[in-house]
């Protein structure tokens, strides 16, 4: 007997999302769907402008589609009201981005034990966590750093850290070695798909580097503002 094919952490069904400007009527996502599951990484591979950014807010709960609907763990949350969305999204989604967003105020360590007390993690919790975290991804010798005394692949892997502090998971990850030259890029996406296949994260990576999307699972594009899966 076949084994019973778990629900998809993510599940974005008949996504539909249109932008008015003062001209015209620019229809971005069309009824896009792409569901993906616990442990796999999905390369989102597509131009400029042809919606990876708005489809990853969509998922994350950050943006509300104009029709369609996203499922997290078999949950949809299109009704929910913004304050149960905030609150799947700490629990579940963890967010990386082109430019790193780290506090510049802030350590590495407080970066990525910030996330744990805003979810109510005692202080000494969140600060073991975070450098057990950081020293898995190489940056041991980097807790009390500030990020302008990080480098740039550094900065990315703090930004990382800070992503999965709170154990999501779902990692959505927008063009995060976009800045990156093409050594410290192949080090920050190895260091995204060593979590992966530790924790049984699954990620869904924006990028352009083709090279670094044939590693991951499966690899899409959005065309005419559906998801369509590559290979
Ligand atoms: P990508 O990430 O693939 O480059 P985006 O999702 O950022 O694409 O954008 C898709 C299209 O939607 C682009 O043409 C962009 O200009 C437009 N767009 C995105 N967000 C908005 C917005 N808030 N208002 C108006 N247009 C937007
Ligand atoms: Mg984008």
């Amino acid at each position: 007997m076949s084994e019973a094919v778990p629900d998809p952490i993510l599940y974005c069904s008949k996504i539909v999302r249109r932008f008015h400007d003062a001209e015209r009527e620019l229809h971005v996502l069309r009824g896009a769907d792409l569901a993906i599951w616990p442990g796999q990484s999905v390369a989102l591979i597509a131009p400029s402008g042809s919606g990876k950014s708005t489809l990853l807010q969509i998922a994350g709960l950050l943006e509300k589609p104009d029709s369609g609907e996203v499922y997290i763990n078999a949950q949809g949350t299109v009704e929910l009201d913004d304050d149960a969305r905030t609150r799947l999204r700490r629990l579940a989604i963890g967010f990386v981005y082109q430019s790193h967003h780290l506090l510049p105020e802030f350590t590495a360590l407080e970066n990525v034990m910030l996330p744990q007390l805003i979810r109510g993690l005692g202080k000494s919790e969140a600060g073991k966590r975070g450098s057990e975290l950081l020293s898995y991804l190489g940056l041991g010798e980097r807790l009390t750093h500030r990020p302008s005394e990080l480098s740039g692949g550094e900065q990315q892997r703090v930004a990382i850290a800070r992503a999965v502090a709170n154990g999501p998971s779902l990692l959505l990850a927008d063009e995060p070695t976009g800045n990156l030259d093409p050594k410290t890029s192949g080090h920050v996406f190895e260091t995204l798909m060593t979590l992966v296949r530790v924790t049984g994260l699954a990620a869904i990576v924006a990028t352009h580097n083709l090279e670094l999307a044939a590693r991951m699972d499966r690899r899409v594009t959005i065309a005419d503002g559906l998801v369509v899966e590559l290979d």
